[in-house]
């Protein structure tokens, strides 16, 4: 039998009561009623301090054991989904539908054995398929896998995002599901900017570059394997004010009256990204400097961002954590550093930046208005970044978002 299929992924703040987990069932049993087998993914139940969310996992292994082997770590993760999917899957019982639970490792996903970060290498549905033959929902708890030892490994942040788009793409599902805390893609996080827009419908690419410039609405993995598989992703609250948001490609898109052609505006959405350190370097009369800089950053396997080279100097981004370890780095090599830090990087996200003259102008002059010092710059095709202080962030991003009239966008 074929069955269209539908993965619906509710993230940990869409499950963390028993009045929301009632919600998302009925979300799970409208799609049934739609005629979709549902293979529903749970996160962890809830945010740091939550009794099974995993922080607080993190928080009980970190208290008490200093140096807990990472092997030891996944296992104990892995139980937060694994209690999410059990408790879902009762409640969904409880409302009169046919479920079971399974473990990462019990859906069929294979993974290597980079404990804490590990990547899925394969997806062996059969097993889910003969319980979605039979009319069951399949919960899954997210976020894990197993090698093929049978060792549990967790996929790193994010990663219950991966497991939906995956196993979307194993079972090749007409939909992946992502309800998270909001009613889908805004034109800049709405927590930041409260008259931000949502945006109904945008492409792999247009949603895999606002993701990639740091909005964390859907984990960057997941986005990516959605885009090179065609996976269409609907990101959606459990209030369900409106449609949520429809990623997928132009033609449909244009088939569901969500584009019509030369709708385009420069800028359709700002991203941030936050716990950024800005290292400036001069090179003085070094031989090659600016080489000796990067390759001994590359060979401690850090990675950079937003890089200026210019004949005295150069400037780029690291993240925060690493800022301290890099200014060490580069002053043994004899380099005078210079490190400015918290910094956030805002970006204004659109479509060929390259043939729209004054956008840049428009950047500054927002933000010389507000008083906002730009450290740094940076652009692509369809992305103009600016560095700033952290403390200016919030304010950068909502003065960018009115100064390019997002709010009246859509
Ligand atoms: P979940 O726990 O459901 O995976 P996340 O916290 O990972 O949820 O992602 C949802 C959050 O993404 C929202 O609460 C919001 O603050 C943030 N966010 C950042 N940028 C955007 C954006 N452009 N549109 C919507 N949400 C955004
Ligand atoms: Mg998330």
């Amino acid at each position: 039998m074929t069955v269209k299929i539908v993965v619906q992924k509710f993230g940990g703040t869409s499950v963390n009561t028993r009045e929301l987990r009632e919600k998302a069932a009925l979300k799970v049993q409208e799609t049934q009623k739609e005629g979709f087998s549902p293979v529903v993914v749970v996160s962890a139940m809830g945010r740091k301090g939550a009794p099974y969310a995993t922080d607080t996992l993190i928080s009980l292994a970190r208290e008490e054991f200093s140096n807990l082997d990472p092997r030891d770590l996944d296992l104990l993760l892995s139980c937060g989904e694994i209690i999410s999917a059990v408790v879902m899957s009762q409640t969904l019982r409880r409302m009169g539908m046919k479920s079971v639970a399974f473990s990462g490792a019990q859906a069929g996903i294979i993974t290597d054995n980079h404990f804490g970060d590990a990547s899925i290498l394969r997806v062996e549905p059969d097993r889910i398929k003969k319980y979605l033959d039979k009319g069951y929902v399949v919960v899954v708890a997210g976020f894990q896998g197993a090698t093929e030892e049978g060792e549990v490994t967790t996929l790193g942040r994010g990663g219950s995002d991966t497991t939906a788009v995956v196993l979307g793409i194993y079972l090749q599902a007409d939909y992946v599901d992502i309800f998270t805390d909001v009613n889908g893609v805004f034109t800049a996080d709405p927590r930041i900017v409260p008259e931000a827009q949502i945006l109904q419908g945008l492409t792999y690419t247009e949603a895999a570059e606002m993701i990639q410039q740091g909005a964390k609405v859907i984990h960057p993995k997941a986005m990516n394997l959605a885009r090179e598989y065609r996976i269409p992703l609907r990101v959606r609250s459990l209030s369900d004010e409106g449609k949520g948001t429809l990623i997928c490609d132009i033609s449909t898109l244009t088939k569901e009256g969500l584009r019509i052609l030369s709708q385009e505006e420069p800028v359709y959405s700002i991203a941030y990204r936050r716990g950024l350190a800005q290292v400036r370097v001069n090179l003085g009369d070094s031989e090659n400097g600016e080489l000796k800089i990067f390759q001994s950053l590359a060979q401690e396997g850090i990675s950079i961002d937003l890089v200026s080279l210019f004949p005295e100097g150069t400037a780029f981004v690291v993240d925060e954590t690493v800022g301290s370890k890099v200014e060490e780095i580069l002053r043994r090599e004899g380099f005078e550093v210079n490190l400015t830090l918290p910094c956030a990087k805002v970006s204004l996200v659109g479509s060929d930046m390259a043939d729209r003259p004054g956008v840049v102008a428009q950047l500054v002059e927002a933000l010389k208005d507000a008083n906002i010092e730009i450290l740094q710059t940076g652009d692509s095709h369809i992305t103009i970044s600016c560095l700033v202080k952290s403390q200016d962030m919030e304010r950068a991003i909502q003065v960018l978002h009115h100064k390019f009239r997002l709010e009246k966008a859509c």
